[in-house]
């Protein structure tokens, strides 16, 4: 390896994982938000058809490239080992993300066909000329680190015309591999699968892929990690065999609760993997989706990565939320998943699965609006019928959405949440609050105005409210006690 490393203009070694690009240091940017980008492994099972450590190219290369363009980008691989089987193409494909992280003044980002890549301009300054050293330096990567992988060529593209192109078959291959998974469920196995790869930058992230819920990052299914785990037992994607369930509908495992334990050195000693609100599963910073909690109509929204849509209701944009979702954190209130695990019976059911729903980019809701129960397609708002809390408030009680009135859970019919609808009835009818003297504009907002609804499951759970970029002065703060009919009180 040491012997290779001195052909390439660049360092590779594993501390440049997490090495960020910035826009002002950047020489190009492949992928991402504004271009077409993907990658993709392939298992061919006939070593012939393989030239070992080959890397074409199709498309501009670097020197053909205008500094601080944008650029599409496919990067393909085809592998063979007589270890390999068709579920390890994606368990390989993911490695493609800690691989190429590697490499100095590389970032990479994402996967499948979010991908976003950005070249450093000291890298090029450095002599790095050609994607093609990239690739090259790849395959060493994959083949020093797997070697179960015998033989290994790559084609990258950065020809926008092929890209697209190329890009609607690995989606089909993409929804083949997730389809794969429907049929099995949670109780049909007796083990699940943790994944450790993102632990270098979310140390405390514990990623377990079970039938019933695909990793959060999306490249990883069930079937996909027993292959990793098959051939690398003690590896990332060891398995966690489930031990107890003791509870059936948030999806809590003791054996699940043991791998929580010691892969988070003790930061976490328990995950319901099909609930939102309570012992959330982790999130590293790969999710492919965010979910937030919406206190104010007690319900959930959700955006993913790519998304066109810029602010959702509560003001955010999907770059903040991701910053409150990752971490490797459990966060009450917010959530990253696969885009799969929509399709989950599963689905957040400990919250009350889709009748928990409120708000989706319409981008996402389009993309799987299969999974949405028939019932309630057309309750779930997006941002084209609302823009505020109080747009998406009127738009639930419109469509007398289930949290309005209280949400009862399909999976067990109990009841779960009070619904709104009778307290902000009575919020109505309160006056509004006398603003005191002193108090800036800034924050004459009467504080009537803001609901505060339980959250959670049984209508128990702690209450958190994040104020983000708020500019609130207060020269006087009254609380009163409520006591009389009259609202006289000390
Ligand atoms: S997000 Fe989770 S499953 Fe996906 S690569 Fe990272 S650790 Fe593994």
């Amino acid at each position: 390896m040491a012997e290779d490393e001195e052909k390439f203009p660049f360092d590779i070694n594993p501390m440049y994982e997490g090495e960020r690009v910035r826009k002002a240091g950047m020489y190009v940017e492949l992928g991402g938000q504004n271009k077409p980008g993907f990658e993709l492994v392939l298992f061919e099972p006939d070593p012939e058809q393989i030239k070992d450590g080959e890397v074409s190219l199709i498309g501009p290369d670097l020197e053909d490239m205008e500094e601080g363009g944008n650029f599409a980008y496919a990067m393909i691989y085809k592998v063979y080992g007589e270890q390999i089987e068709k579920d390890l193409e994606a368990v390989i494909e993911r490695r493609n993300h800690e691989y190429q992280s590697y490499i100095q003044g590389y970032m990479h980002l994402n996967q499948r066909a979010e991908i976003w890549v950005r070249i450093s301009k000291e890298a090029v300054k450095k002599g790095l000329k050609s994607l093609k050293q990239i690739g090259k330096a790849t395959i060493m990567l994959f083949k020093a680190e797997l070697p179960f992988i015998e033989k290994m060529e790559a084609t990258f593209i950065t020809d926008e015309e092929e890209v697209e192109r190329r890009l609607e078959e690995a989606i089909r291959i993409y929804e083949a591999r997730d389809v794969k998974t429907r049929g099995l469920h949670d109780e049909d196995v007796d083990e699940f699968y943790q994944c450790t790869l993102c632990q270098s930058f979310a140390p405390t992230n514990v990623c377990v892929v079970s039938p019933d819920r695909i990793a959060l990052c999306g490249a990883m299914s069930w079937f996909d990690s027993r292959a990793a785990a098959r051939i690398d037992p003690e590896g990332p994607n060891a398995p966690i065999p489930k031990g107890e369930c003791i509870d059936p509908i948030g999806g809590e495992y003791t054996g699940v609760n043991d791998a929580a334990v010691r892969l988070s050195s003790g930061e976490y000693d328990s995950i319901k993997l099909h609930s939102f609100l309570e012992k959330p599963h982790t999130s590293c910073g790969c999710f492919e989706v965010a979910g937030f909690y919406i206190p104010e109509v007690d319900g959930i929204g959700w955006v993913h990565r790519g998304s066109k849509v810029i602010d959702t209701p509560i003001g955010l944009p999907f770059s903040t939320i991701a910053g409150s979702v990752g971490g490797g954190k459990q966060v009450k209130g917010f959530l990253g998943i696969g885009i799969q695990y929509f399709y989950s019976p599963k689905f957040i059911q400990y919250d009350g699965g889709w009748r928990r729903v409120v708000w989706m980019a319409s981008d996402l809701k389009a993309r799987v609006v299969e999974a949405i129960p028939e019932e309630m397609k057309d309750k779930i708002a997006t941002e084209k019928e609302v823009k505020t809390i109080e747009e998406l408030r009127e738009f639930l009680q419109r469509v007398d959405h289930p949290v309005v009135k209280g949400v009862i859970r399909n999976v067990d019919g109990e009841r779960i949440t009070e619904g709104w609808a009778a307290a902000a009835e009575a919020a109505a009818k309160v006056p509004p609050a006398v603003v005191e003297e002193g108090v800036s504009s800034a924050s004459q907002v009467p504080l009537t105005s803001i609901p505060m609804m339980a959250s959670g499951a049984g209508g128990n759970s702690p209450i958190r409210i994040i104020l983000k970029d708020a500019d609130i002065s207060i020269g006087k703060i009254i609380v009163k006690r409520k006591e009389g009919k009259d609202g006289r009180g000390g």
